[in-house]
Order: structure tokens, then C-alpha cells, then sequence
């Protein structure tokens, strides 16, 4: 199990002296004050998590240059607009990525390049 544990680069008050003397914002623990340790298994989960990721981000954009892009929609547009859905999708519904995957295993990356699109559409202000 991770555990938080006092950082000690600032003592645990979440601040450190700025050369003019007055208290600055400690960035090593977000001014928490404390930071997280993680066991080797949960490194190892977070590095598997995040290469899951670059992958899947990769294999959308290679895909979304070989299908055919929507009426109207130039094929650049269309390509940065899948790209941009995915991003989207893993900030705003990270919940949801465990699904996109499996799609991708399934091999139905047509239809995954197709959603992100539309999700990307639906989502732009
Ligand atoms: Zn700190």
C-alpha cells in the first residue's frame, strides 16, 4: 500500500523561503506538505497504466490517418479532432479508458476513431 509520509524538502509545511525571506509555494508536495510513496507493485501498475495509455493514444492516431474522414472534414482536422477526443475522454471519463482498450483488443479501432471524433464534437465549447 502507498503511504503519505512528511516531505522533507520543506519539513511538512508545504512551503519553503524565497530568497527575499517570505514563504513560497512548495512545488515538490503541491504546498501539501506531505507526499506519497508507492511500493514496487503499485510503481509498476502506474508505469503499465501509463504506457497503456501512450499506446492506445498511438494506435487511435495512426488509425484515424486510414479511415475515411467525415463529409466535409478535412482529413487533418479530422485527425487532430480524434486525437483531441482522446485526451478529453481520459481527462474528463478516465473511468471510461478500460473500456476504450478493450475495443481496441476487440480490433474495433474504426469504430473507437469514429466515437472519439463525435465525443470530441459533443464536448468542444
Ligand atoms: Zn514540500
Amino acid at each position: 500500500m502507498s503511504h503519505q509520509r512528511t516531505h522533507r524538502y520543506c519539513g511538512g509545511k508545504g512551503e519553503v523561503p524565497r530568497t527575499s525571506g517570505m514563504p513560497g509555494y512548495c512545488f515538490g508536495c503541491e504546498g501539501t506538505g506531505k507526499i506519497t510513496v508507492y511500493t514496487a507493485a503499485e510503481k509498476a501498475a502506474r508505469q503499465a497504466k501509463r504506457e497503456r495509455w501512450e499506446s492506445a493514444r498511438a494506435l487511435v492516431e495512426k488509425h484515424a490517418r486510414t479511415v475515411q474522414a467525415p463529409e466535409g472534414v478535412r482529413a487533418l482536422v479530422f485527425r487532430h479532432e480524434v486525437v483531441a477526443g482522446f485526451d478529453t475522454l481520459g481527462e474528463r471519463e478516465p473511468q471510461r479508458m478500460e473500456k476504450l482498450y478493450a475495443s481496441l483488443d476487440a480490433g474495433r479501432i474504426d469504430d473507437v476513431v469514429y466515437a472519439l471524433y463525435e465525443y470530441r464534437q459533443s464536448t468542444a465549447a
